[in-house]
């Protein structure tokens, strides 16, 4: 083989490089072809030899699926892989971060920051559970004495929506311990809690949790009390699946949303290790998000940060350590889509442990890989694109007024096809006309409703 045929080859394996490195696998991939090449030009291997091995590297690559996505395909009973669980009856055993709190532990912890810096911080309440245990949330927000306080973007962190994904929990009650101590010494938490709204749920699924009684997160379960799974218990705005009836915990949650301008939120989960972002109804060849580049890009970053702290972790899906949701697995119904879909705010699922029940000894090193991601994506609020767009606003909305309206809604200009109302749980409404363009609201409750016409839409608040 001649020194030609092997430059030849170094040319051409150069396109192939960027090509398998803007994918998923490619990585890996990419430098064995390179290497590869290199042999070949070395060593003079034949060029039907070469062929091969990269036709053969291709195969395999292509032929192993990806892991499977455990929100797709739920197991029946969780959290029988946990080893070794202590928990904290006390807050005061909460000091080191290696075990978890029993139910009353949480309450006591969470009313504990809201006592010692009220400053800093107060304690909501979204709702109740189906056996009526708490969902706390807690809003941190440093300077609130002055006018730009109520101009703050919100931004919403929430955990453990599957009962047996605890490692969330834990970090969100270490996270709020965090900022709330380091106010004023640390210049990065004081700049995130004077300007930005923070909120943090960490626990969303109490019932779940604590099947077993409030003293132990043994025999913890993925589904509420009902044993309904509330990843798939939000309205679907692909309208690909009905809702089925819903759930106390997200009946709450969505009035909680309602309340707010969340602009940018993450859902907590585990049961792998990856950054999965919107959308979930589908994948990014047939509907890609349209920031799904900005995506990406925070994805990458928040990734990134925890490989300066450990180089194994985000590694069990794909090289890359993070996906879109549809790639991996399409699920309807799920809360992301729905967030992103009709409160304008970008939320993405963070899937943070392989094992969805840590050992408790373990809970320290998480913290340890995952903290500085948590901490940077909540400043990622400041560069959520402005569009927060769902499509292009643009050329999709209907133009209405007044909004927030009243009894009655006009509809300015043409629009395709039949109006059709629903509201936020994906119930529809009939459209009562009192003319052409006007519509009459009056038999409708106060709240968040959407109006249609073909693929135009109009968010519309009834007074
Ligand atoms: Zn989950």
């Amino acid at each position: 083989m001649s020194l030609w045929c092997g430059t030849f080859w170094l040319i051409i394996s150069l396109p192939l490089f960027n090509f398998f490195v803007t994918s998923n696998d490619g990585f890996a991939l990419s430098c064995l072809s390179l290497f590869c090449n290199y042999l070949m030009v070395m060593s003079k291997i034949s060029f039907s030899l070469f062929l091969t091995v990269i036709v053969l590297v291709c195969y395999n690559v292509e032929a192993q699926p990806l892991k499977l996505r455990p929100d797709a395909f739920p197991p029946v009973d969780d959290a029988k892989d946990a080893k070794s669980i202590q928990m904290a009856t006390s807050v005061e055993q909460m000091s080191s971060w290696d075990r978890y709190p029993t139910y009353g532990t949480y309450v006591a912890m969470m009313e504990q920051w809201a006592n010692q810096y009220p400053e800093l911080c107060n304690l909501d309440t979204i709702g109740e559970s189906v056996n009526g245990r708490l969902i706390l949330c807690m809003h941190i927000q440093g300077a609130r004495d002055v006018p730009e306080a109520a101009q703050a973007p919100e931004f919403f962190y929430s955990s453990t929506m599957h009962g047996d994904e605890v490692t969330g929990y834990v970090m969100m009650l270490r996270l709020i311990d965090t900022l709330l101590r380091g106010y004023g010494s640390n210049p990065q938490y004081t700049n995130l809690v004077d300007n930005v709204a923070i909120y943090i749920n960490p626990l969303s699924n109490p019932d779940g949790t604590y099947r077993g009684g409030n003293n132990s997160i043994y025999g913890a379960m993925r589904y509420n009390a009902n044993y309904v799974d509330l990843n798939r218990n939000y309205p679907d705005p692909f309208g690909t699946q009905p809702l089925s009836e819903q759930q106390p915990e997200n009946t709450a949650m969505i009035a909680y949303l309602n309340k707010h301008q969340f602009r940018l939120s993450a859902n907590l989960h585990g049961g792998s290790e990856v950054m999965n972002y919107p959308w979930d109804s589908f994948t990014s060849y047939e509907r890609p998000h349209p920031d799904r580049q900005w995506w990406i890009d925070v994805c990458k970053r928040f990734v990134d940060t925890s490989r300066m702290y450990s180089q194994s972790h985000f590694r069990d899906v794909n090289s890359v350590g993070y996906i879109e949701g549809g790639d991996w697995y399409v699920i309807p119904n799920g809360r992301q889509d729905y967030v992103n879909y009709y409160h304008n705010c970008h939320e993405m699922t963070m899937e943070i442990s392989t094992d969805k029940t840590i050992d408790s000894e373990l809970l320290p090193e998480y913290w340890r890989f995952l903290q500085h991601s948590f901490v940077n994506y909540i400043e990622e609020i400041f560069s959520v694109p402005s569009t927060a767009g769902i499509e292009n606003a643009a050329a999709t909305a209907l133009d209405v007024f007044p909004n927030p309206a009243g009894d009655r809604l006009f509809v300015r200009g043409d629009y395709d096809g039949e109006l059709r109302l629903y509201d936020v749980r994906g119930r529809e409404f009939p459209v009562v006309k009192l003319g052409t363009n006007c519509i009459d609201l009056s038999g409708l409750s106060q709240g968040l409703y959407l109006l249609r016409a073909g693929a135009q839409t109009a968010k519309i608040v009834k007074r």
